[in-house]
């Protein structure tokens, strides 16, 4: 029996056991049992303490220094009565993955005897000691000081493992000198800058009791899960996320019917836990579902402010791996796991809200509200256009790579849907106020020439990489296992800087100008339509139809990245204090870094696979054929074989002399060029002969688990 035919056999018998009295541990009762919400915060802080620390979570005043003492108290009085026994600050540095040291509470006090203790300065600063994250040259190892500062916005939580409880406070992480070393800093900083010129826009539209304007998020997130005795057998799953190898399964996707398929009872029993675990922490699980692929699943929270959104996002990643590990699956949040099959997104949903619950994007029911929306609107529009290279770079990586621009997920020219209602109004007002006013009843503002807005729902668009969705839109190019922190940054960035022309220029006309307002946003519309797009996204004409339109379509990590270098994407990030030039520097650099890196670890793992799993088994079964060589048939399918083995030993040099020769160039742009020009080809035409002999070798005598398998076994 082979190490699959066992793994087969073991998965039949795989029974579904509860994990937890479910009855007991209903919703309701066990949200944000693992949170320092606010209950647990009214419960363990004295009244004042309490107040001042709402005050600044909901952004009304800053940290107050002289209540940390106080409120370190109650955090840990709050922890241990959940049985903590540690703290850490827990971060998202530039590895794309959170990180952690804990510290125990535990402080001597005399032979043989201790206390717990946590100090003020343990809750607000910490010091690890990260010389080893990368900090794409902010920090030399000699000078490795980073301090985590604790993001009073993001809620406290507690970790529990079967073995413990680790309290856990959402840091940023910042360098001695100031400068970002994280992902969360530079998404506050844009949410301040979006924030400021988002509060200028509506003052000008008399907007006077809205204190603070903030994104949402609510991250709609994919992901793979296959059996973990399958999977375990495969190398390139347990090192690199996706299969290097495989031949299409005789049954993919074709016949649809996994799209909100019944879901099957052990990846139910997955899904039942993960939600509770969520609950538990705070993060509002609501939506699961099959999704198109065999093995592809979804699940969506309900929005929350991008930040702690954000990190809710990182936890949802980290708990699905754990309990996936829990129920014997491993979980897979590649963008691109399986040849020939859909792969993952994340479809970001986002909107501008007001402190006093107004939704930016929502279009209003009076005629002052619709005109106001379309300045957001615009705004938005103008931004992404503006910065749909910036935009393309924020989503750039080795993995997201093979998504974008297939035939399946948003192309990686970025455009904007927005349905056929609002189209029709964005033309109506880039022909001109004359013309807007001219549509009969439906365009009534008096004095201005706005048109008025039906509430209907959008119509959809599943291929746009931008999608307007009714009182959202939702940034669907978005890669499944990217940190959203980046793309959100770029995002709020590039609408900040729309917003602040707008503003500028609503300042120079009076207030109520409504007739200035609309040459405004007619003169938007004008000089930025070429980025709204109602087709197929997906087709051979939109290409053509966008380069002729100029709008950039970087295929790859490697056409994407150096618009992060440009002058404008320099100005436009110092300009709105988001990033300085250095700090920018650091993350593009770190972004050329990765992407070698992982191509490389990936052609490692290519070869070694090729060289010591599949030609082996192609010669074993050679060997079986020449003893048959007496029938015709078989003597026919030795030769195939044999050229195919052939075929696989010169492609399994061809493919080691390109990696090599890549890596010999001198820089780590030149690498990632060659990487894109030659090392992918080859290793692509490795996999070809590869799958090839696939569906011809011997089926017990083939090492890897299939595809058949991984993705209908389990
Ligand atoms: P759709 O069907 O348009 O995709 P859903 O209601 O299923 O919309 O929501 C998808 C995601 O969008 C959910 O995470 C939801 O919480 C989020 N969402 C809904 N409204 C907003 C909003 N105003 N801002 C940000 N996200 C939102
Ligand atoms: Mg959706």
């Amino acid at each position: 029996m082979t190490a699959r035919s066992k793994a087969i056999a073991s998965i039949a018998n795989h029974r579904v056991a509860s994990t937890e009295e479910y009855l007991e541990f209903a919703g309701a009762d066990i949200y944000g049992a693992y949170m320092f919400h606010e209950d647990a915060q009214r419960q363990f802080l004295a009244k004042p303490i309490f107040e001042k620390l709402r005050r600044t979570i909901d952004g009304h005043e800053p940290f107050d220094p002289a209540i940390v003492d106080a409120v370190a108290h109650g955090v840990k009085e709050w922890a241990l009565s959940h049985g903590a026994t540690h703290f850490t600050h827990w971060f998202v540095p530039m590895t794309g993955s959170t990180a952690e040291k804990h510290d125990s509470f535990l402080s001597p006090v005399g032979e043989g005897r201790t206390i717990a203790e946590f100090s003020g300065q343990n809750l607000v600063q910490g010091e690890p000691d990260a010389s080893s994250f990368p900090s794409g040259g902010i920090r030399a190892t000699f000078e490795a000081r980073g301090y985590t500062a604790w993001d009073v916005t993001s809620p406290i939580f507690l970790q529990f493992e079967p073995n413990g409880v680790t309290l856990t406070i959402p840091t940023a992480y910042v360098s001695f000198t100031g400068e970002a070393l994280d992902h969360k800093i530079p998404l506050l900083r844009s949410q301040a800058a979006l924030g400021k010129q988002a509060m200028r826009v509506l003052r000008w539209f008399g907007n006077t009791n809205a204190k603070r304007v903030f994104t949402n998020i609510g991250p709609e997130q994919e992901y793979f899960l296959v059996d973990r005795r399958l999977a375990e057998q495969r190398p390139d799953l347990v090192l690199t996320g996706r299969t290097l190898f495989g031949a299409p399964s005789p049954k993919g996707q074709e016949l649809e019917d996994q799209y909100f398929g019944p879901i099957r009872e052990r990846v139910l029993a997955f899904m039942m836990d993960l939600d509770r675990d969520l609950w538990r922490l705070g993060i509002p699980a609501r939506t699961r579902h099959n999704e198109v692929a065999p093995g592809q699943f979804e699940m969506a929270p309900v929005f929350e402010p991008t930040s702690v959104g954000s990190d809710h996002n990182m936890i949802v990643m980290s708990t699905m791996r754990r309990l996936a590990s829990q129920h014997g699956l491993m979980f897979l949040i590649h963008e691109k796991p399986f040849a020939g099959i859909n792969g993952s997104g994340k479809h970001n949903n986002w909107s501008m809200a007001t402190d006093a619950g107004e939704n930016l994007l929502d279009p209003g029911n009076d005629p002052e509200a619709n005109a106001q929306f379309l300045a957001f609107l615009l705004a938005v529009i103008r931004g992404v256009n503006e910065h749909a290279d910036l935009i393309r770079a924020s989503i750039a990586d080795a993995g997201n790579d093979h998504r974008l621009g297939a035939n399946e997920a948003p192309p990686a020219i970025v455009s904007i849907f927005l349905g056929s209602q609002l189209e029709d109004v964005i033309a109506q007002l880039e022909r001109g106020p004359a013309a807007a006013s001219k549509k009969g009843g439906q365009v009534e503002l008096g004095v201005t020439s706005l048109p008025v807005l039906s509430k209907d729902a959008t119509d959809r668009n599943r291929t746009s990489p931008f999608a307007f969705t009714g009182n959202k839109f939702e940034f669907r190019a978005v890669g499944s296992s990217a940190p959203i922190y980046w793309p959100q940054t770029v995002l709020n960035t590039a609408v900040a800087d729309s917003l602040a022309t707008l503003a500028d220029d609503l300042e120079a006309l009076a207030p109520g100008d409504f007739d200035g307002l609309t040459r405004l946003l007619s003169g938007i519309a004008k000089s930025n339509k070429q980025v709204l797009f109602e087709g197929n996204n997906y087709s051979e004409e939109w290409h053509a139809e966008a380069a002729k339109r100029g709008l950039p379509n970087h295929r790859t990590t490697v056409d994407a990245l150096p618009a992060l270098a440009s002058d404008k994407a320099k100005a436009v990030f110092s300009r709105h204090g988001v990033l300085s030039e250095r700090e920018l520097a650091s993350r593009v650099d770190i972004n050329w870094e990765r992407y070698v890196k992982v191509a490389a670890i990936e052609a490692r793992c290519a070869l070694d696979i090729a060289r010591t799993m599949i030609l082996p088994a192609a010669v074993r079964y050679l060997g079986e054929l020449a003893a048959a060589s007496l029938s015709r048939g078989a003597a026919a399918v030795a030769e195939r074989v044999a050229t195919l083995t052939d075929g696989l030993v010169d492609a399994i040099d061809a493919l080691e002399l390109a990696h090599h020769t890549a890596h010999a160039t001198k820089s780590v742009q030149a690498e990632a060029r060659a990487i894109v020009d030659s090392v992918i080809p080859a290793q692509d035409a490795l996999r070809a002969v590869a799958d090839e002999l696939e569906t011809v070798v011997a089926d017990e005598l083939w090492p890897l688990p299939k595809y058949r398998e991984l993705l209908f076994q389990y």
